[in-house]
């Protein structure tokens, strides 16, 4: 099974839960409809990887978003994370209204970076991409439709968390395709100062 590092410790994941949807300007930029309902789906444990790939039989595309380590009833620490999409097959799926799965649920298609403990979801917690230094995604829980107090209570509606299970929260605007040689940095702010960082060299 794969693990994520949190703090000075690993965990191993039994799922990741995302959110999809949860920013405007991203639901404008691929021309979605904003949800009635929170957007979920999965991805399996063997999605999470350590590097960063540009390609798995088609051009993979990347979506920065604020993540969160479950344990104890509570969201416990946060991360960087990429939730890597096949576009041209889910934009497929979408038409034909099948699940995503084949399109955000391949191996290799989670990337987070190392996970930092809080005491609290901090209302400022933001996020920030940068590919090969110039800044592509940034937001913030104010940008987001649904909050993660609220996202963590309407999963619990209906699906069972387990200690370790991550929560991805949904991507801002500013999502594309990865090429190979590009070097990604992902940071997590708290009130402006930077509390966990990934950098990763394409593949
Ligand atoms: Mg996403």
């Amino acid at each position: 099974m794969k693990k994520v590092k949190v703090g000075t410790r690993s965990v191993v994941p039994s799922k990741i839960v995302c959110v999809g949807r949860n920013y405007v300007e991203h639901i404008d930029e691929l021309g979605n409809e904003i949800p009635e309902n929170l957007v979920i789906f999965l991805k399996p444990n063997s999605a999470i990887s350590e590097e960063l790939q540009s390609f798995h039989e088609e051009s993979l595309h990347y979506e920065g978003e604020l993540c969160f380590l479950f344990e104890k009833g509570r969201f416990s620490a946060v991360a960087f994370g990429l939730d890597l999409t096949k576009r041209d097959l889910q934009s497929r799926l979408k038409v034909k209204g099948l699940p995503w799965e084949r399109a955000k649920a391949f191996d290799g298609s989670a990337v987070f970076s190392p996970f930092v403990p809080i005491a609290a979801v901090h209302p400022s917690l933001a996020l920030e991409l940068a590919i090969d230094g110039g800044q592509m995604q940034a937001g913030d829980i104010s940008l987001m439709m649904y909050k993660p107090d609220t996202i963590l209570a309407e999963i619990s509606t209906f699906m069972t968390l387990e200690d370790g299970d991550i929560v991805m929260t949904g991507t801002p605007k500013g999502v594309g395709m990865i090429k190979a040689g590009e070097v990604f940095t992902g940071k997590v702010m708290q009130e402006g100062r930077v509390i966990t960082e990934g950098r990763w060299r394409a593949r």
